[in-house]
């Protein structure tokens, strides 16, 4: 059922030398969706011819009931549309809130400058996200990646300030004890919808902000973090960019440590997101992934052939792996030859196309509100979430169709990467200890009170081990220069 594509995908064809051209009836039907209050109130009195029809309706297999709610008319879309959400969370795969808080407050909280509780710029506050019945919330402690660091000598700022930003969400989420709910497991979130709060995780942006290291992913993810996007706009020991691609670089896809890492985060439960990766990449991945993938915020290439998209063979290994595409709200790349003409039916676009590749098991939605400046028409923060499932729905989705987008499919996702890590560890399979190639261990140090003969007899071949002393001290206790640069 929930892969028979909706007859509306037709409206835009796949096919992607159709997709350049102009799309009139875009425009025309871009500010078709109508206000919350006018949908549940005013205009649904202009309705009653509509309504015998609509009890008709509702009794056939099309009705939109769900256990204890008393019938609806299947046109009154934002009727339908609240009862799914009040049902069901709406879990958005990315939001850089955590980044706005960085650059304007220099994670300061506590000085009365920002109320998450008053409206705020941008696209995200507490006041908004409630209107746009957001039901949990992965919150991204993105930090920038270096495109000319390529060797990854010293990552440590970039870990340094990951380690700032996972502090500063987890602060952020403690200060608002009503509204939200941190969370690093499925069971949470649902807990924590039902109790009427978000549910807040924790996803990293980038390879880069683990320094390229796997024992830093395991560290993260002790610290709360459930999902690493594999690069970032920047190459990485794991893997290729989308961006190195874009740029007219070579596509080498997964490297020999991103296979070590994604067969240690299949092992830890860390989710592995592919947005921001190389199509190459993309197909390695679910090449080797013992568990099912998440792209946080993508879309579908055949819809607008932007690199930060999955292309049709992607989605259909991504419908035997059993992972998830959240649909990307960025202008750029929704509508690459005029961004700012892009809509809100051109996500719905790449939804539709995403569920007739991929069924609708795969979608859901990954915003990535205040990380872009850029957004689509009808789309313009976080309060108007609802208006896009009105139009999937006016366009023929159902309201099955609907909870699996907003966010059954990610907890399904979510707990099925929980349970394959507790099957992998089962097995008494060891954390995994690789390193990227060339990595420089203890520079400058020679001596030391060594454990393995081998270690003492190579420090000998070097000169190291002829030195007596291993601290900066002669034998009367002073400070010895000429020790110290040994
Ligand atoms: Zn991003």
């Amino acid at each position: 059922m929930a892969d028979t594509p909706s007859p509306s995908t037709e409206r835009r064809s796949s096919d992607p030398q159709a997709i350049d051209e102009p799309q009139p009836v875009v425009v025309e039907r871009s500010l078709t969706v109508r206000p919350r209050s006018q949908s549940s109130s005013v205009w649904s009195w202009f309705r009653y011819p509509f309504i015998a029809a609509g009890v008709a309706l509702s009794l056939s297999p099309l009705a939109s009931l769900w256990p204890g709610e008393s019938p609806v008319d299947p046109t009154d879309y934002a009727e339908r549309t609240r009862r799914v959400l009040q049902s069901t969370p709406l879990i958005d795969g990315h939001n850089d809130l955590p980044w706005q808080l960085r650059i304007e407050l220099h994670n300061r909280m506590y000085d009365g400058r920002v109320d998450f509780n008053k409206r705020l710029l941008g696209h995200t506050d507490l006041q908004r996200m409630r209107q746009g019945m957001v039901g949990g919330q992965f919150w991204s402690v993105y930090v920038d990646c270096d495109a000319q660091q390529t060797h990854f000598e010293d990552p440590s700022w970039v870990v340094r300030d990951t380690l700032e930003q996972i502090d500063v969400t987890r602060r952020f989420i403690r200060e608002y004890p009503d509204d939200l709910q941190y969370c690093d497991t499925a069971a949470c979130a649902r807990s924590a919808f039902k109790s009427g709060r978000i549910s807040s995780m924790i996803g990293i942006e980038g390879g880069h902000q683990v320094g390229s290291s796997i024992a830093t992913i395991r560290q993260m993810y002790d610290l709360g973090a459930r999902y690493i996007t594999l690069t970032h706009n920047c190459d990485n020991a794991f893997a290729t960019s989308a961006s190195t691609v874009a740029a007219g670089g070579p596509d080498n896809g997964l490297l020999k440590l991103g296979y070590a890492a994604v067969k240690e985060m299949n092992r830890l439960g860390m989710m592995v997101d592919l947005s921001h990766v190389s199509h190459k990449t993309m197909r390695d991945v679910l090449s080797v992934a013992r568990a099912p993938v998440i792209f946080s915020h993508s879309g579908a290439y055949s819809v607008e052939p932007h690199l930060r998209h999955a292309p049709d063979d992607v989605l259909r290994l991504v419908k035997q792996n059993g992972g998830i595409v959240m649909a990307v709200f960025v202008n750029r790349f929704l509508n690459m030859k005029d961004p700012d003409s892009a809509t809100i039916h051109d996500v719905a676009d790449h939804i539709f196309r995403i569920a007739e590749v991929c069924g609708w098991e795969c979608v859901g939605i990954g915003s990535d509100f205040s990380g872009t400046p850029y957004v689509p028409i009808g789309l313009e923060d976080v309060s108007k979430f609802p208006d896009l499932f009105e139009i999937l729905m006016e366009r023929g989705a159902t309201d099955e169709q609907m909870r699996m987008l907003a966010g059954e499919n990610i907890l399904r996702v979510w707990s099925t990467i929980e349970r394959r890590a507790q099957e992998i560890r089962a097995t008494g399979e060891k954390p995994n200890e690789e390193e990227y190639e060339g990595r420089d261990w203890h520079k400058g140090l020679k001596n030391a009170p060594w454990m393995l003969r081998q270690s003492r007899d190579k420090a000998t071949t070097n000169g190291g081990a002829e030195r007596p002393y291993m601290f900066n001290v002669d034998g009367e206790g002073k400070h010895n220069p000429l020790i110290k640069q040994v």
